[in-house]
């Protein structure tokens, strides 16, 4: 009986990652790592090879040097971003491993202080002082180090840096995103390349943010309207610098 008390607590102190107690209402926190740098590619590159259009077609009616530009936006942007998403995502899984080697090390080292450090921590989650050291000293002679990794590092499987995943999922959703004002500046007549990329663009962003605040089980509208005005805004100021580009030339 006390030992099925204590399995109850246990999991209303640290929930069970991938057991849903509510198949109904499924969390999303797993998608968390993907979906950010999809969504951060996709919109990076929406804005960025729109805003390079527009801002160049506002300096030169030239549809070959609009192309160009757009082509050229396309490929650095989408190499730059999976570069830029490897390399930050590496930093910070180096960061987590050293963490975990530390702590490993800490354990070895000094046990009772660890115990005593876990102990704290369930205390403070709200455990009486004789429960909490029950429930640290059962996870510690389970497995010391998956316990301190969880609970006092705050790390878990679920967040666990994925480089190459986040590299991917941004540098192949920019790659596919920045192609729709790509195509829209292709079938615009040439007169129209600017008209026609803004529309297309503030519909491209709309989908994006309603697509990424579904995916991830957030409100839609706030997360639509979000991507929208910031992606006008830098539209506006690049084909304004372009605009004046345009004059001065
Ligand atoms: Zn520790």
């Amino acid at each position: 009986m006390y030992r099925r008390l204590c399995f109850l607590i246990i999991r209303k102190v640290i929930p069970l990652s991938q057991a849903s107690a509510h198949p109904g209402e499924p969390h999303y926190i797993t998608r968390s790592g993907w979906l950010r740098a999809a969504v951060l590619g996709a919109n990076d590159g929406i804005v960025s090879v729109s805003s390079l259009i527009v801002g160049v077609a506002a300096a030169t009616p030239d549809p070959n040097a609009i192309l160009i530009a757009g082509v050229a936006g396309l490929s650095a942007g989408a190499m730059s971003m999976a570069a830029g998403e490897y390399v930050s995502v590496s930093s910070q899984s180096d960061i987590e491993r050293a963490d975990i080697a530390r702590e490993a090390e800490s354990l070895k080292d000094f046990p009772n202080e660890e115990l005593a450090e876990l102990t704290a921590i369930y205390r403070e989650n709200g455990l009486s002082d004789k429960t909490a050291l029950l429930v640290a000293k059962e996870l510690t002679a389970k497995d010391a180090l998956k316990a301190h990794i969880r609970d006092e590092l705050g790390l878990s499987e679920v967040h666990a840096a994925n480089p190459l995943q986040a590299a991917l999922a941004s540098g192949v959703t920019f790659s596919i995103a920045a192609a729709i004002p790509l195509l829209a500046a292709i079938v615009a007549p040439v007169a129209l390349i600017i008209p026609v990329v803004l529309i297309v663009t503030v519909f491209a962003l709309a989908a994006l943010g309603a697509l990424g605040a579904k995916a991830g089980g957030a409100p839609i509208q706030r997360a639509t309207v979000r991507v929208v005005i910031w992606g006008v805004f830098a539209m506006v100021i690049t084909a304004g610098v372009g605009w004046l580009f345009g004059v001065t030339a």
